[in-house]
């Protein structure tokens, strides 16, 4: 199972990509993350990845694609992954394109979460208090929402002509919000 989950900065995309990874034996993968763990080990991809990410712009494409191809490449990937934050470009979907077909495999959905913009800023301001990250700032935070609106966004239409869209509402409650995911990718919860 291949999927990707997107939405803007705030939409609960880590929260909920968690849940539909375990559902499927499959690791979510998170960019975010994976950036954030660097910069908090010091190593020097997290050198280079700290000035974009306080900045709220993106992470170059060469960087990033080839983390996540080292991160694909590794075992407990081979039965499938949930990409979270990634792609974001249209370079980076290419990059994709290229890594799934080499392993003879397709994507199989891209969810993503649709949220009211407004609430979204409230809802970051929120985690800046209870995780600290440098870049939950308003003016951080707003520069991610305008390139995610520039960058990302133009995505979806990509993605739509394939017919790999499953759109979801991310608005209310997290279980309220799994419950739509699964509903949509026709998942039977297990009790
Ligand atoms: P959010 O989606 O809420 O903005 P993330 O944790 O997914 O937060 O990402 C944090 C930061 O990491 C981004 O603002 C960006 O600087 C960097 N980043 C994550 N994924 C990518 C990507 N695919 N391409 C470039 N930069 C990325």
């Amino acid at each position: 199972m291949r999927l990707i989950m997107m939405g803007p900065p705030g939409a609960g995309k880590g929260t909920q990509a968690k849940f539909v990874a375990e559902h499927f034996g499959i690791p979510a993968i998170s960019t975010g993350d994976i950036f954030r763990s660097n910069v908090s080990e010091g190593t020097p991809l997290g050198v280079e990845a700290k000035r974009y990410m306080d900045a709220g712009e993106y992470v170059p494409d060469e960087v990033t694609n080839k983390m996540v191809r080292n991160r694909i490449d590794e075992d407990d990937a081979t039965p499938g992954f949930l990409l979270d934050g990634y792609p974001r470009t249209l370079a980076q979907v290419e990059e994709l394109d290229g890594m799934i077909k080499f392993t003879g495999h397709s994507l199989d959905a891209v969810v993503v979460l649709t949220v009211d913009p407004d609430e979204i800023v409230q809802r970051l301001l929120q985690r800046a208090q209870v995780e600290g990250r440098t870049d939950d700032t308003e003016d951080v935070i707003r520069r991610r929402q305008e390139l995610y609106g520039e960058e990302t966004e133009p995505l979806i239409e990509v993605y739509r002509d394939r017919g790999l869209i499953v759109e979801v509402d991310g608005m209310g409650e997290v279980a309220d919000v799994t419950g739509r995911i699964f509903e949509a990718l026709d998942i039977i919860p297990e009790s």
